[in-house]
């Protein structure tokens, strides 16, 4: 709870109370902020940049693109559409969010104040950092992909190595290995991979010694050269990590969450905390553009149903 005083030394931008302020510009917070101006509803979204679909070099499963869609180009449609909507992106950070007197959420921003009757968290998830030398030239040609989204269907015939260290995110492993013979699993050095790796590579075939560094071939493949100097050649990389929400203004709500991290939602994407709404990735999985479009277009249905 805020003192009343705090309200009155803060400068709101806009003057006023919005029904909906949507934190994270990513798909999930643009189709949100979107759905709520349609609806007719005051709303602002604020978002700080770091969208995951950014990140994306061609997505094939999104609806209506057949011939798939850059996850950027993606983006910046989606911002034209909240635009012809007559909405507006803040381009800040949320720093902190309080509770005020009367139910309303006040929200700091590093330039500003915002107070809103809802808020809609869409703060999205992160890739544990990998350790690996010329991993990022990998990510950059589109070779390194996550479980978590990959559709099976692009790994037929494809000699995919699975770079793992932890549990968590490798139990689909054994999927993995029913859509691909020629997975392989790539131990990459950290602190719990010796110790987990007998329990986690769920029978997957596991390349001998740890990856030390990997680089593009002429090719367009990849090879990853392991501690004992042998190199191995593959056609895709998977990390097998798990993504990590992002719950830093959840946690400072008290907003539940589940054994994975992941806000917890009820059907209409509502959290345990009332007018405190999440969708995408921040979530849970699947982490996937379409199901964070379609679960944030049902908690600004809700917002809005709720005057
Ligand atoms: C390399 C890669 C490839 C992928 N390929 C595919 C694919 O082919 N198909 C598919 O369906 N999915 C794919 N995904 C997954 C997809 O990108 C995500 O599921 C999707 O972006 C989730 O949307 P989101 O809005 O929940 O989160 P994000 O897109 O991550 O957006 C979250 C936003 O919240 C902002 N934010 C966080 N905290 C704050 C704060 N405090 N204040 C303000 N803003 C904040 C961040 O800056 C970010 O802009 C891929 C992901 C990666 C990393």
């Amino acid at each position: 709870m805020i003192e009343a005083i705090d309200l009155l030394s803060a400068s709101v931008i806009g003057g006023d109370t919005f029904d909906g302020v949507v934190i994270g510009g990513g798909p999930a917070g643009l189709a949100a902020a979107i759905h709520l101006r349609r609806h007719g509803r005051s709303v602002r979204l604020v978002d700080s940049g770091a969208s995951q679909a950014q990140r994306i070099g061609r997505a094939l499963n999104v609806a209506g693109y057949p011939d798939g869609v850059v996850g950027g180009h993606l983006l910046e449609r989606m911002r034209r559409h909240l635009r012809a909507a007559d909405g507006h992106v803040t381009y800040d950070s949320v720093e902190d969010i309080r509770r005020c007197p009367d139910g309303r959420l006040l929200l700091r921003l590093r330039h500003g104040t915002l107070l809103a009757r809802n808020i809609i968290l869409c703060t999205g998830a992160t890739d544990p950092p990998i350790n690996l030398p010329g991993i990022d030239d990998v990510a950059s040609a589109g070779l390194l992909r996550t479980w978590s989204w990959q559709e099976v269907g692009d790994l037929f015939g494809k000699r995919v190595g699975v770079l793992g260290c932890s549990r968590l995110g490798v139990p689909g492993a054994a999927d993995l290995r029913r859509a691909c013979a020629e997975a392989r699993f790539i131990e990459i050095d950290c602190a719990a991979g010796k110790a987990e790796y007998s329990s986690c590579h769920a029978g997957l075939e596991r390349v001998p010694g740890v990856a030390s560094h990997v680089a593009l071939a002429r090719n367009s493949t990849i090879l990853v050269t392991c501690d004992d100097g042998r190199t191995h050649e593959f056609d895709l990389l998977l990390a097998a990590f798990g993504a990590r929400p992002r719950t830093y203004l959840a946690n400072q709500l008290a907003v539940r969450l589940d054994v994975h991290g992941a806000i917890t939602v009820g059907p209409t994407g509502l959290t345990s905390a009332d007018n405190v709404y999440a969708a995408g990735d921040v979530a849970g999985a699947p982490c996937q553009i379409d199901v964070a479009i379609g679960r944030a277009a049902v908690a600004a249905a809700a917002v809005h149903d709720s005057f």
